[in-house]
């Protein structure tokens, strides 16, 4: 089992050191190899996504992603952002569906900001297309009213676009994803406003025409934003597209107590996948000991199960992150009254010890 582990920037190191322990710790060989990406490539070779690291990425089964990106980046050229490499590695990939799920374990009940009748007890799957939409979309660029280029540019614009094969790989994708869940997908889209979007809309129902046992409902993504604060537990596999996806994803961490407890995976058609959590690189926090590295450890137990055939140990995993929770132990992100205050490390510890 090759895995090709890239920590990226900020907290990435420190999260993706924790996972890595966790991954250790289990009876199972795996091949690690760590690569440079992000600003921390893009500072030793002079790109986001070196030739090198990408390769690696490629032969390995899987890939075990921190997160990438700083503020100090800022003022380089788009393609040169630490950002792109994971845009890259998405399309290089070819990985299209990203699953996000989002559970309130017990003991993180009251680290949500909603009411806890509202979150006790959600497991919730949201589903977002990655590779099209207005992320991907041909024409992009600014104008400048006399002669086109940028800079001075007094417009900008990014074009928004799905194809009908894309609608509907994550379509079966969803749906095949109900099947062993509750059986029911929400199609998240703007129909009213958008063309693009009452096309993702009518390729849904096509599609749905395949799996009468599941139940499908549409939903405006503004009511849809609404729905996930107000009654959540109603949704049970969310699907929807790159950019509605990226933001409703992140709302639906806070349901879980924290953005630190929310992990990922990006797979393409062969399941070889990207593993990260769904955080960024929180440079506020970075080099301080305190991220939560739980995204991440649950990112790698993902890795397990939906890429390298590892059920039960993916969910030996899942099942000492609880553990270390029911002990109460708590990075500042999650931390409430009566409970104990950990670094990174000593979370990463625990989790081992509870795998032990
Ligand atoms: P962020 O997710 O990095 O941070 C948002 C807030 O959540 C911050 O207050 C941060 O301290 C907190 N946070 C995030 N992860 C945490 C963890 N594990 N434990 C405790 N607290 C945590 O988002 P941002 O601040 O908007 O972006 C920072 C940088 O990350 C930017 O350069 C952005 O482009 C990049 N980013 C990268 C990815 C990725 O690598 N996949 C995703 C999102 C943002």
């Amino acid at each position: 089992m090759k895995i090709a582990v890239l920590p990226g920037d900020g907290i990435g190191t420190e999260i993706v050191a924790e996972a890595v322990k966790v991954l250790r710790a289990l009876d199972l060989k795996f091949e690690m190899e760590e690569a440079l990406v992000g600003g921390a490539a893009y500072d030793a070779h002079g790109h986001p996504l070196p030739e090198s690291t990408l390769k690696l990425a490629k032969a390995a089964d899987a890939v075990l992603f921190g997160a990438v990106g700083d503020w100090k980046y800022d003022k380089l050229d788009r393609p040169l952002r630490p950002e792109q490499a994971i845009l890259g590695l998405r399309k290089n990939l070819g990985l299209f569906a990203n699953f996000r799920p989002a559970i309130c374990y017990p003991q993180l009940v009251g680290a949500s900001s909603l009411k806890p009748e509202l979150v006790s007890g959600l497991d919730i799957l949201i589903i977002r297309e990655l590779t099209g939409d207005i992320y991907f979309g041909q024409p992009r660029g600014r104008r400048t009213a006399s002669d086109g280029h940028f800079p001075g540019a007094e417009e900008a614009f990014d074009t928004m676009r799905y194809s009908k094969p894309e609608i509907e790989r994550i379509a079966h994708v969803a749906f095949q994803a109900a099947r062993k869940r509750n059986k029911k997908v929400t199609s998240v889209d703007k129909a009213n406003v958008l063309e693009t979007f009452q096309f993702w809309k009518d390729v849904v129902t096509e599609v749905h025409a395949q799996y009468p046992d599941v139940q499908l409902e549409h939903m405006y993504v503004d009511n849809a934003a609404m729905q996930l604060v107000k009654a959540p537990k109603s949704f049970d596999v969310l699907v929807t597209g790159n950019m509605f996806g990226d933001i409703l994803s992140d709302e639906a961490s806070m349901l879980t107590g924290s953005i630190g407890m929310l992990p990922s995976a990006s797979l393409n058609a062969a399941n070889q996948g990207l593993y990260e959590p769904s955080h960024g690189s929180a440079p506020d926090i970075a080099g301080k000991g305190v991220a939560n590295p739980l995204a991440t450890i649950l990112s790698a137990a993902m890795m397990l199960r939906f890429s390298l055939g590892q059920a039960e140990a993916a969910a030996r995993i899942e099942a000492a992150v609880q553990n270390v929770l029911a002990q109460g132990l708590r990075t500042a992100d999650i931390y409430s009254e009566g409970t104990t205050r950990v670094g990174t490390r000593e979370m990463g510890d625990a989790v081992v010890k509870a795998l032990a």
